[in-house]
């Protein structure tokens, strides 16, 4: 006999006399279980220090992580969305949109900066996934394609940090028009010998991969991010079969050439900076005059 025995079946604590443990102390890894205070998790920026797994953040924080002492400045800061359909699903559009900003203090689900990083002028364009899923509506295209047009204009490279469940089904048809809005304005950004780093983070689908985010001259992706179009369910209903492990990571993106490299978050600013240094814009270089020697014209 046991010395010890349950008397009752499972845990009788009511709910409303449970202890709840603070939030913002410690943080849990979801893929490993590993415990770690919340500073540490900051010192690592948000990565995992036993099986490196890469927490989903926002633009505040690849902000501070990318440029030099947090110091940028926001590009249309204030621009907000209409509601061209007078859209209602469970809220009014407009309804869902000002909660949105009030819980998220955010205006729209993209961010765009000019800053310096490692001292090298870049324009930066971040997505929130907090913000409606990242969806892509309106506001996100039409603050994209300006911070590209500032980045042709200024001869700025421009990064674009995706992380979206594409798009936003609120705006449906001017939505969708993002897509090649965006996607002409980085060809006018490439024709200008600009560069552009498309830097693809968890989760990248929709859309928005269906526009900029494959559109870089390097495509790169964070570790174990789910980067695709359709969802794993929704493809696996349509072919009617199993999809291979670790479909639609970015590790398997990478293997079947869709991406040219993973970068850790630790080296995410070394590797931009190394990057940037190769495409950087230069002067159109003085054409060599060529002599011809004076042997050479014998004949
Ligand atoms: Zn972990």
């Amino acid at each position: 006999m046991s010395w010890f025995k349950r008397v009752e079946k499972g845990i009788v604590t009511p709910t409303e006399e449970k202890k709840e443990t603070p939030d913002g102390l410690w943080y849990k890894c979801p893929e490993c279980k590993t415990v770690a205070t919340m500073a540490e998790h900051k010192r690592l920026l948000y990565t995992c220090a036993k099986c490196n797994h890469h927490d989903r953040i926002d633009s505040a924080e690849y902000f501070e992580i990318l440029f030099d002492n947090d110091q940028f400045v926001e590009l249309d800061a204030d621009m907000t969305s209409a509601d061209p359909l007078h859209f209602v699903d469970t809220k009014a559009y407009p309804q869902r949109l000002a909660a949105t900003q009030k819980q998220t203090q955010l205006k729209d689900a993209v961010r765009t900066a000019h800053g310096q990083l490692e001292g090298l002028d870049l324009v930066v364009a971040c997505m929130d996934f907090k913000f409606i899923g990242g969806s892509m509506g309106s506001v996100v295209g039409e603050k994209i394609a300006r911070a590209i047009d500032y980045a042709r204009q200024h001869r700025i490279p421009f990064l674009m940090i995706s992380k979206s469940g594409g798009a936003r089904m609120m705006e449906a048809g001017y939505s969708l028009m993002q897509m090649a809005k965006t996607s002409a304005k980085l060809a006018l950004l490439s024709e200008a010998g600009v560069p552009y780093i498309s830097m693809l983070t968890d989760p990248t689908t929709g859309g928005v991969t269906a526009s900029f985010a494959m559109l870089g001259d390097f495509n790169i992706a964070e570790p174990g991010a789910l980067i695709g179009f359709a969802g794993p369910r929704v493809i696996k209903e349509t072919i009617g079969k199993d999809l291979p492990k670790g479909f639609q990571s970015a590790e398997f993106v990478l293997e079947h050439g869709f991406l040219d490299f993973i970068v850790d978050r630790k080296q995410l600013k070394q590797q931009l900076a190394d990057l940037i240094t190769m495409l950087r814009p230069t002067e159109v270089a003085a054409p060599v005059a060529t002599t011809r020697s004076k042997s050479s014209a014998r004949s």
